[in-house]
């Protein structure tokens, strides 16, 4: 039976600032959910804070991805609906948060292992840009994570060089920008994130891989694949192998030293940074004499996940789309 707890840090961009990461751990599962920056003025209608939504949301989803009947989309559209409820408990005046008005949004990172009693495959679950990271027995890396958001990013610098060509203002430039970045979210020609609709879940990536071929497994924010996405600090291979194997305390300090020495930071200088790590040591297996002929074959490929998504999921020195700055 192998039902370790993870290891688990998550580092608030500031000490002064609520942190809006989330994690949760217990005997062979995390969950990692990352409050996203959804600007204030976008989510008039809702009362609460992103780090009230991240934190709800971790609960919610621990909750059902602990128990390893439900379908992982199914336990997120469960958890979704869950605080969906609680925007109504906790409104002003005992009244409904106006979801029109927008709300919090998050991203969904959590992998356990299956069957509880006796794993033998990992099972994860990713929505938009929080990741799980596989680190294999071949020392080779696979990073699931959602790249649509990527795309819309893409979309939306493109939308702003048009604007910029013909001629308007920087400030109608930057609000234009957003209003389409806002269009495209939880929109089939954009991304998606957890916010007050179950439907999302349905999007998220999950995968399933057999025990026996990981070191170890990572689900962490952003503010952690930060390290190889834009800070050059590491290959997804090498940050899951530093996670695994350093205190991970000393890993976010190599983060926050790389984010200090960025002179014009693209984006936040900091941001809030999360991991939880499930280190796999199979379990001891006394040898067996084998009697026979030699065993010869073609070993079946277990150490790609199957991926019940149309997602693409990138290895980690093929991937394509890399973030600048
Ligand atoms: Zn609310």
């Amino acid at each position: 039976m192998y039902l370790a707890t993870p290891t688990w840090t998550s580092a608030p961009a500031r000490a002064d600032h609520p942190n809006e990461d989330a994690v949760r751990v217990g005997p062979g599962w995390a969950v990692v959910i990352d409050g996203a920056g959804v600007e204030a003025r976008y989510r008039v209608g809702c009362h609460h804070s992103v780090a009230w939504y991240s934190h709800h949301l971790a609960d919610a989803l621990a909750r059902r991805f602990t128990d390893r009947a439900t379908e992982p989309r199914d336990a997120l559209a469960g958890a979704i609906g869950e605080v969906r409820g609680l925007h109504a408990v906790h409104g002003l005046q005992a009244g409904e948060c106006d979801f029109v008005g927008g709300s919090p949004s998050a991203t969904v990172a959590a992998f356990r292992v299956v069957p509880a009693d006796q794993p033998t495959v990992v099972e994860t679950l990713v929505l938009c840009d929080a990741a799980v990271l596989l680190l294999h027995r071949d020392g080779s890396a696979l990073e699931l994570t959602d790249r649509r958001i990527e795309a819309t990013v893409t979309l939306v610098a493109e939308h702003r060089r048009a604007l910029r060509t013909q001629g308007a203002d920087e400030a109608a430039v930057f609000e234009q920008g957003r209003a389409v970045a806002e269009g495209l979210r939880n929109h089939p020609d954009g991304f998606w994130v957890a916010r007050e609709d179950p439907a999302v879940a349905r999007h998220a990536l999950v995968t399933r891989t057999d025990l026996a071929d990981l070191r170890a497994v990572v689900a962490c924010s952003d503010g952690i694949t930060r390290a190889h996405e834009s800070l050059g600090l590491h290959t997804p291979a090498s940050l899951a192998e530093a996670l695994a194997w350093t205190p991970l305390d000393e890993v976010v300090a190599a983060i926050r030293a790389a984010e200090a020495q960025v002179p014009h930071p693209a984006g936040k200088r900091h941001d809030d940074a999360t991991a939880a790590v499930l280190v796999y040591e199979p379990p001891h297996q006394p040898p067996t004499a084998h009697i026979g002929p030699p065993m010869v074959g073609k070993r079946a490929d277990s150490s790609r996940p199957v991926v019940d998504s149309s997602l693409s999921v990138f290895e980690s020195d093929q991937r394509p789309g890399r973030r600048s700055g």
